[in-house]
């Protein structure tokens, strides 16, 4: 799992995953002009998909304002929501049935554990929590967060098993369906996860140091990031992902989920993430550099591609 499959130019297939969660900044705009370059001198093929998961955040007016602004770049694709195209549907909102095989298949496999902490359990459980980019609302209704930092588990449930007999509580019609908890994927403790990204060079992870056991199921009905990334970029044949660099361990995570689920490695390409001149990372919250609000003040798309913006080291 450490190498990744060679993958013909010709083959390409990146993709551009927005999440519609608030207006995309510049950081946005540099990281999917990075996915469209790559794409186009490649010869080959842009997918867009819009990562709505989030029921309560994501919202329809970012989701087409992100069109819209992603075509106000420049930037096209050949596969998205407002094309179609063979792989859709291209909204993970619609794509259930997809993770849903997933996580049965996971399941099947015995990589996975039903987990009861609460959110509360966990915060106890950690001396440091990693910086966050929870909001209070998320924090207190008890969300999981499906960003990169999610914290190291500490191992509480890590023994019960997935099968549905040693299930502790729901009874076996919930096994068909993983609602009411919250699954996690078992990391084998001390596997080396290593890949030559594109971009950063070559990228080492250890399980259970880096990360720990992650959330591919989430109690409030949701699949996790993780596993929704993981299937859909296998089942829309990507064969590149360009991210930005916050996700890193996400692919370390990911390269986990495609070797349990028998799926290829796509390669990856990692962008430096843009930070404010406090040096801190960009957030949907940073409205005054929204490509919206640059565009109404003048801008044009080569003065904010062509920007000299401090990036992260
Ligand atoms: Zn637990």
């Amino acid at each position: 799992m450490a190498s990744l499959p060679p993958t013909p130019t010709s083959a390409y297939r990146g993709r551009l995953a927005p999440s519609p969660t608030g207006y995309l900044h510049v950081g946005h705009a540099r990281t999917f002009w990075t996915a469209w370059q790559r794409a186009r001198e490649a010869g080959g093929a842009l997918i867009l998909r819009m990562e709505d998961l989030d029921a309560e955040r994501s919202k329809s007016i970012y989701a087409d304002a992100a069109l819209e602004d992603l075509r106000w770049l420049g930037i096209r694709w050949q596969e998205g929501p407002d094309r179609g195209g063979p792989f859709g549907p291209y909204l993970q909102s619609k794509r259930r049935p997809h993770y849903l095989a997933a996580w049965r298949k996971l399941l099947r496999r015995g990589y996975l554990f039903p987990c009861r902490c609460s959110r509360k359990d966990l915060d106890a459980a950690l001396s440091a929590p990693h910086e966050r980019v929870t909001t209070d609302a998320q924090r207190q209704t008890g969300k999981l967060e499906p960003l990169d930092d999610e914290p190291i588990y500490p191992g509480t449930c890590r023994h019960l098993q997935g099968h549905a007999p040693q299930l502790p509580g729901p009874t076996t019609a919930n096994v068909e369906t993983p609602e009411g908890i919250n699954w996690r994927f078992r990391v084998p403790d001390g596997a080396v996860i290593e890949f030559d990204d594109h971009n950063l060079g070559l990228q080492r992870f250890v399980a259970g140091k880096d990360f720990g056991d992650f959330v591919v199921w989430r109690r409030d009905g949701a699949p996790s990031y993780q596993l929704a990334c993981a299937v859909d970029d296998a089942a829309m044949r990507i064969t590149e992902v360009v991210r930005g660099a916050d996700l890193l361990k996400s692919t370390a995570r990911q390269i986990l989920l495609n070797h349990a689920l028998g799926y290829r490695n796509p390669e990856w390409f990692h962008c430096r993430l843009v930070v404010d001149h406090n040096g801190r990372r960009l957030a949907k919250r940073h409205d005054a550099l929204s490509l919206r609000a640059l565009r109404q003040r003048g801008l044009t798309p080569m003065n904010i591609l062509a920007a000299e913006l401090p990036v992260e080291a």
